[in-house]
C-alpha cells in the first residue's frame, strides 16, 4: 500500500500545492514505492514564509504570548505527537531504512521530550531583566524572538533533527518554515497532523517539501530572519555563503570523522559493552553524524581492539528496517549505497586490510544493504579514514600512547565528536578535554537535551539542544 498526499501544509492549513510536480519516497529495504508527496516550489515557499511573517507580525499573535502561553501550546504539540509516534517511527523506518529497533525512541519518543524540554525551559525564563547600571540606575535587558526561521533537515533523522530546530525557535516566539529531505516526507505529514490539532495559531509552522532548489530558495528569501541547518559540509558551506552575504544568522550542522580512543584499560567485552560500542559506532545503519568511525587502539592491545570490532559488526543482523530483528537497515539510497561501495574499494586500493564484511550480504536480493565493514591497519591520512562514509564502515587505526591518540583524533578536518573508552572514567574526562571536538562520550555516546549539540571546524556553527539552543532563536536588546 502506497501513501499519497495532494496537499502541503501551509499557514495552518491543508492548501493546493502551486504546481503539479511530485515526489515519490522509495522504501531502501525493498526498492518499492510507498508513497508520493507534492513538491514545494517557489511560489509555496513564498506563500509559507508569508504565512510565518504575519503570524509572527501580529501584535497579538505567537511571538507576543506570554512564555507560560507558549509554554503550553508547546505542551500540546508534544501530546499530539506522542499520540502518532508509533506510526511515525515506522514512516520513518520505511522512508530511511534506520532499525524499527530504534525508530519508536529516536524518532518518536526523543522529540516529544524535547518539544516538552523546551516548553519547561521557555517557562522558567524570564523575557526581561533589570541589570544595575555601572554607575547607577538601571538598564532593562530583553530576550526577544529572532523572526521567521527557515529550517532544513536530512533524511536520517528527519523527526529528531526537526524538533532540535523547532522546539527552541517556537519557545521563543519565532515562527517556523521547515523544508524536510525528499528521502523522508510522508513522517512530516504527520507531524503536521499533530501541528494542526496543537492548536498552535496559523502560520506558526509550515511545511515545504523539496530538493535542494527548493532549500537554497527558502535561505535566501528576503522575508526570513534566520536559518538552521543540518546536513552535509557542502550544502552547509553554501548555506553560509548565501547567510554571509545577506547577514542572515545561521545555525550549521554538519558531517563528522569521528574518533574513538581506547585507552589501554578498556573493558571490551561485548557482553557488557556491546550495546554501548554499537550505539557509538554503527547506530542508524552508519547513517548519524557523531558516530565514532575511527578506532583508535593502543599498539599493546591493537589485534584485540580490531577481533572486538570485528566480531560485533559480523554478530549485526542485516535486514529489512520493519523486522524486528534487524539491527542494520540498508543504506538510504541507491546512489548512497553506491558511495558507501566505492569508499570500501577505495580502502582495499588503499592497502587497509579488509576484517570483516565488504560485501552486500548474500542473504539478501533486495534492498541497498551493505554489510557492516571493519578495515585494520588504516593510516589517518587515507581517504576512509578522513572523508565522512556515512555507513557501517569502520577504520581501526594504531597507536603509541595517549598524546598520539589524541593527535590522531584531532588530525581531521572535522570535529562534531568523538568518545573514549576507559576502565576509569576520570582518565576518560581528562582525554575528553583535551579533544579538539563539539561532543564527546565516555564509554558510550548519547546526546543529552540539557547540554549543547554541535561541532567545530567543517563540522558546523553553533550548538542546539540545551539552553544555547534556544538563545540561537532570541535576539538580545538592551533598553537604557
Ligand atoms: P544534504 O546536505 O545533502 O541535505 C540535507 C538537507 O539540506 C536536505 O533537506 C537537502 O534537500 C537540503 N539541501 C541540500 N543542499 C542545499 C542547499 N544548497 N541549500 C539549501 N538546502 C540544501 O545532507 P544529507 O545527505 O541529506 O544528510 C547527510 C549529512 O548530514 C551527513 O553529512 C551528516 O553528517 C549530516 N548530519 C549532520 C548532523 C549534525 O547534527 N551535525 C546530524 C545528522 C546529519
Amino acid at each position: 500500500m502506497t501513501v499519497e498526499h495532494r496537499e502541503l501544509f501551509i499557514g495552518g492549513e491543508w492548501t493546493a500545492p502551486a504546481t503539479t510536480g511530485r515526489i515519490t519516497l522509495t522504501s531502501p529495504s525493498t526498492e518499492e514505492a510507498v508513497g508520493s508527496v507534492p513538491e514545494a516550489v517557489e511560489a509555496d515557499v513564498d506563500a509559507a514564509v508569508a504565512a510565518a511573517r504575519r503570524a509572527f507580525d501580529d501584535p497579538q499573535g505567537w511571538a507576543s504570548w506570554d512564555n507560560a502561553r507558549r509554554a503550553a501550546a508547546l505542551r500540546s504539540l508534544a501530546d499530539e505527537l506522542e499520540r502518532r509516534t508509533d506510526d511515525i517511527a515506522r514512516l520513518v523506518s520505511l522512508q530511511n531504512g534506520m532499525p524499527i529497533q530504534l525508530s519508536p525512541l529516536l524518532e518518536g519518543g526523543f522529540p516529544v521530550r524535547i518539544y516538552r524540554w523546551y516548553a519547561d525551559l521557555v517557562e522558567r525564563q524570564a523575557v526581561e531583566e533589570e541589570r544595575p547600571r555601572a554607575r547607577g540606575g538601571a538598564t532593562l535587558v530583553r530576550r526577544e524572538p529572532v523572526g521567521v526561521v527557515g529550517a532544513i533537515v536530512p533524511w536520517n533523522y528527519p523527526q529528531g533533527l526537526a524538533a532540535f530546530k523547532l522546539a527552541p525557535a517556537l519557545a521563543a516566539g519565532c515562527t517556523v518554515v521547515l523544508k524536510p529531505s525528499p528521502e523522508t516526507l510522508l513522517d512530516t505529514y504527520l507531524f503536521a497532523e499533530a501541528v494542526a490539532a496543537s492548536g498552535l495559531p496559523a502560520g506558526v509552522v509550515s511545511i515545504v517539501p523539496g530538493g535542494r532548489e527548493t532549500g537554497a530558495y527558502l535561505v535566501a528569501h528576503p522575508d526570513v530572519d534566520k536559518i538552521a541547518f543540518t546536513g552535509s559540509t557542502a550544502a552547509g558551506r553554501s548555506i553560509a555563503e548565501t547567510c554571509g552575504r545577506l547577514l542572515r544568522p545561521v545555525t550549521l550542522e554538519l558531517g563528522g570523522k569521528s574518533a574513538a580512543i581506547v585507552l589501554d584499560d578498556a573493558d571490551l567485552d561485548l557482553g557488557r559493552m556491546g550495546r554501548d560500542l554499537f550505539g557509538a559506532t554503527f547506530m542508524n545503519n552508519g547513517q548519524t553524524c557523531h558516530l565514532s568511525t575511527r578506532i583508535l587502539a593502543p599498539a599493546s592491545r591493537y589485534a584485540e581492539v580490531v577481533d572486538t570490532f570485528a566480531q560485533l559488526a559480523s554478530s549485526l543482523t542485516v535486514g529489512d528496517a520493519l523486522d524486528p530483528a534487524t539491527r542494520i537497515g540498508p543504506m538510504v539510497t541507491a546512489a548512497h549505497r553506491d558511495r558507501v561501495e566505492g569508499y570500501i574499494a577505495k580502502g582495499r586500493a588503499e592497502g587497509a586490510r579488509l576484517v570483516t564484511g565488504g560485501g552486500r550480504p548474500g542473504h539478501l536480493e533486495r534492498g541497498w544493504f551493505v554489510e557492516p565493514t571493519v578495515f585494520a591497519d588504516v593510516d589517518n591520512r587515507s581517504a576512509i579514514a578522513q572523508e565522512e562514509i556515512f555507513g557501517p564502515v569502520l577504520a581501526v587505526i594504531p597507536y603509541t600512547d595517549e598524546d598520539d591518540a589524541v593527535r590522531l583524533a584531532d588530525d581531521s578536518r572535522y570535529g562534531l565528536a568523538g568518545s573514549v573508552w576507559t576502565a576509569d572514567p576520570e582518565r576518560g574526562r581528562a582525554v575528553a578535554r583535551r579533544l579538539r571536538t563539539g561532543t564527546v562520550g565516555v564509554n558510550g555516546y548519547t546526546p543529552d537535551i540539557a547540554a549543547p549539540f554541535g561541532g567545530v571546524k567543517d563540522s558546523g556553527l553553533g550548538r542546539e539542544l540545551g539552553p544555547e539552543g534556544l538563545s540561537a532563536y532570541q535576539n538580545l536588546k538592551s533598553v537604557y
